[in-house]
């Protein structure tokens, strides 16, 4: 009776124990428990929380001010570019827009799923091993990504409250960007019920308890030196499907900085929700995806005048601006991705070689924990895997970091830019919330469909 007592109150420990154990068996396993929750007492935020490993993660970005900027890069010989000029967007059907912004806000959520496997493969180190695994069951197209064994991660429960919030704001007070943020406070607060077995971030559930959605201002927080983990970016590539429009540029930088300085106040974080959401506004747009970094550098310069111009904690954001700027720079040039010329990739460039980039553009050694390298990995995986799936998920979702993490931002584009016709049905088809995630699509997109009737230049 006790242990069907037990295997009630926790049923998703089924997956890992078979019940019935015995009393002291429990009682091991529940001091384990205190271990790990005393030991955690040392976690620092990624995306999603996780045990100090000793040669990792020590701390946050901003939290060490002094911290020298990584050595200057030897500029590469870039060539001009010679891809193709095929815009992958042209010409859709208004239907066939409908279904890519549902399908990007399902992608993203598969990928998700697939990068964490239940904490399995999120917090796996190496990349290797997970390519091993991953071949194992017979490849990315074998993956049948539903409940139990996949279950969406707080990347996309967080990207869901976004999403949600933003279709209840659409249905009722929509030129009121403050009663905007309330709602996503409100639906960030309720999201939190929702976290069992999903690895929320330790910065994103301290901070979502500071907010009140009964107070008008209820979605501000303290300036956090130490709120440049990625909980930011992984939840606002909606954003970028709710401003489809270039001219509404000065929309998205809004929305995204004040949703992601609710949780992530500190540049690194949010700057990381902004680049998520203008590359999403990107790929809709059709901009050729060796610009988009270059498209970055610009807006971020708007990005700093609408943070001043609003006057919030002004001089500590301008103390700690430099570290987002300077790494994209730095791994733009690497790439030659800073403009009108083609990428360039290191050869080989296997599992283990990204392994060890990811680390480089880290801020600590965990790729994609921080605002400014989720995106960054998910841009080099898009722009490395094309119109491939498969390519796509070998550089996003399976590697040595915050996987999941760089999966849901990578996939979100992948699905607005390429579609879902050649993803595996069975990598979607059951998954965990997915008329939530369809829905937020579908009426974003019947909000905004009005710009994709009006002929583009
Ligand atoms: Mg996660």
């Amino acid at each position: 009776m006790f242990s069907k007592l037990i295997g009630n109150i926790f049923p998703t420990t089924k997956f890992y124990f078979k019940w019935p154990i015995s009393f002291s068996t429990f009682m091991i396993f529940v001091i384990m428990i205190l271990i790990i929750m005393f030991d955690s007492l040392k976690i620092v935020e990624g995306c999603s929380s996780r045990k100090v490993l000793e040669d990792t993660i020590t701390e946050r970005p901003g939290s060490k001010p002094t911290e020298q900027p990584k050595p200057a890069v030897e500029q590469p010989q870039c060539k001009p570019y010679t891809g193709d000029s095929i815009n992958p967007v042209a010409g859709l059907t208004t239907n066939e827009w409908r279904t890519r912004y549902k399908m990007a806000m399902l992608l993203g959520g598969s990928a998700d799923a697939i990068g964490y496997y239940r904490g399995r493969w999120e917090f796996q180190l190496k990349g290797q091993i997970i390519h091993d695994e991953v071949k194992a069951k017979g490849g990315i197209k074998s993956l049948n990504v539903s409940k139990p064994n996949w279950t969406l991660s707080d990347d996309t429960i967080m990207h869901l409250a976004t999403g949600e919030a933003i279709t209840e704001y659409i249905k009722t007070s929509a030129n009121d960007l403050e009663k905007l943020y309330i709602t996503i406070a409100k639906h960030y607060i309720k999201c939190m019920l929702d976290m069992v077995d999903r690895a929320p971030g330790t910065t994103t559930m301290k901070t979502v308890a500071m907010l009140d959605a009964n107070d008008p201002k209820g979605y501000i927080i303290p300036f956090d030196d130490r709120g440049g983990g990625c909980g930011g970016a992984m939840r606002s590539m909606c954003i970028g499907l709710l401003y489809p429009d270039p001219k509404q540029l000065d929309l998205l930088i809004a929305v995204s900085i004040e949703s992601g300085r609710m949780t992530h106040n500190h540049p690194t974080g949010f700057l990381g929700s902004l680049t998520s959401a203008l590359f999403t506004h990107y790929a809709i747009q059709g901009k050729p995806v060796h610009m988009w970094g270059a498209g970055l550098m610009e807006t971020l310069d708007k990005a700093w005048q609408y943070v001043n111009k609003v006057g919030r904690d002004v001089e500590k954001n301008k103390g700690a601006w430099s570290y987002f700027r300077d790494s994209w720079s730095r791994y733009l040039k690497i790439r030659c991705l800073e403009g009108g010329t083609q990428p360039l990739f290191p050869s080989p460039y296997g599992v283990r070689e990204r392994d060890k980039f990811y680390k480089e553009i880290s801020f600590d050694g965990w790729g994609g924990a921080s605002g400014h390298d989720a995106p960054m990995i998910a841009y080099d995986a898009f722009v490395g895997a094309g119109n491939s799936w498969e390519e796509l998920a070998n550089r996003a979702f399976f590697h040595g970091g915050d996987s999941d993490s760089t999966a849901i931002i990578a996939a979100t584009w992948f699905a607005i830019s390429y579609g879902h016709k050649d993803v595996p049905v069975n990598n979607y088809q059951y998954l965990e919330y997915r008329d939530r995630l369809e829905t937020v699509g579908e009426e974003i997109f019947n909000y905004v469909e009005k710009y994709f009737n009006e002929p583009k230049m």
